[in-house]
């Protein structure tokens, strides 16, 4: 693997909704981070952090407008309303691209290590294109969150969707591999999916996952669902299958049954049968409703991805006073 000397221009990519109670702790958490790699000679001294603001409702922009003043590593884009997490972040993404030699992204509420930010960038110099943050543990989520997440994973691989388990969108990734991430036009965006199918080498890192500094999740459960429904459907066609496999085996079934009534009618003793009629009907209309809403998921996303809409608009853009100051000169 090609080792990588220079001292990579590293943007961190914070999406934040309503974050104006964490975003200084961030700020001054990450910045000493990206100080001390300087200081170290790890990163070049163009790196930045760059705050998406998804439509916040708060005062979280003019928190990042503030910041920005104050504080030399901070940058900002502002989408126009909010698009959701993973939307949030591809614009951040793709908006650091061409700024950076790699991009980390987190989240806000600092419930990702920044501590193990080095470790991303050795991996980096190593010559990892992606690098997936990893929690050691899920004892910081509720039982409930931990639970549904364990399932979730053993499910989509069981269907064959190639993800990392127990890693959110805490990652590092190349110029490279943001290059390959902006040819994945889908709308329906799960990043987490998506990105193992870029390629090059990846590796991971372990962190600690602290629960939430302040504020509440931005995840409740309806998002949630949704977001799983997305990482499901998405990826993998085995629901459909299974749907026709499910058609097959009750049209055997009911050549079976057919078998059965019509012997019982040549030796007369034929019940009018109300009873298994109703259930039949009922169980066959179930099997055809839950069919139906399947393709109709489908369809709707083909529907969606058709329309091809833009995923985010950006509404104002603002540069780091370390990047200004070194197009001054
Ligand atoms: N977030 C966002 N847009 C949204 C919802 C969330 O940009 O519509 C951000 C949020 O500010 C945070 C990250 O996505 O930085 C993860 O959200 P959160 O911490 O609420 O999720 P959880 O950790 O509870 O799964
Ligand atoms: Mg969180």
């Amino acid at each position: 693997m090609e080792h990588r000397n220079q001292y990579p221009i590293l943007t961190m990519v914070v999406p934040c909704y309503n974050e104006e109670e964490v975003i200084h702790e961030t700020t001054s958490r990450l910045s000493s981070v990206i100080h001390n790699l300087i200081e170290d000679k790890q990163i070049s001294p163009l790196s930045t952090i760059l705050y998406v603001d998804d439509g916040s409702k708060d005062r979280t922009w003019e928190n990042i407008l503030e910041l920005n003043l104050t504080n030399p590593f901070v940058s900002g884009l502002k989408l126009a309303r909010n698009v959701g997490h993973q939307n949030a972040l591809l614009a951040g993404l793709l908006h650091a691209k061409d700024k950076s030699d790699c991009v980390i992204s987190m989240d806000a509420d600092l419930q990702d290590d920044v501590n193990v930010i080095p470790e991303f960038i050795a991996k980096y110099k190593e010559g990892y294109d992606i690098v997936y943050g990893v929690r050691k543990d899920r004892s910081s989520d509720t039982y409930f969150k931990r639970n549904s997440a364990m399932m979730f994973y053993r499910f989509l691989r069981r269907m064959g969707v190639n993800i990392v388990t127990n890693h959110a969108d805490y990652r590092l990734m190349s110029k490279r591999a943001l290059e390959g991430l902006e040819q994945f036009k889908e709308v329906n965006l799960f990043l987490r999916g998506v990105i193992p199918l870029i390629g090059y080498k990846s590796t991971e890192v372990y962190y600690e996952r602290h629960p939430r500094f302040a504020g509440e999740s931005k995840y409740p459960l309806k998002r949630m669902l949704s977001f799983a429904l997305d990482g499901i459907v998405s990826f993998s066609i085995s629901p459909i299958r299974a749907v026709s496999l499910i058609g097959v085996i009750f049209s055997l079934l009911s050549i079976i049954m057919g078998i059965y009534v019509f012997v019982s009618k040549l030796y007369g003793n034929a019940v009018s049968g109300w009873a298994s009629l109703m259930i039949s009907i009922w169980f066959i209309g179930g099997v055809q409703l839950i069919s139906l809403g399947l393709i109709g998921e489908y369809i709707g996303r083909i529907y969606k991805e058709v329309k091809n809409r833009p995923k985010y608009i950006a509404e104002v853009k603002l540069e780091a006073q370390v990047v200004q100051d070194m197009q001054d000169v």
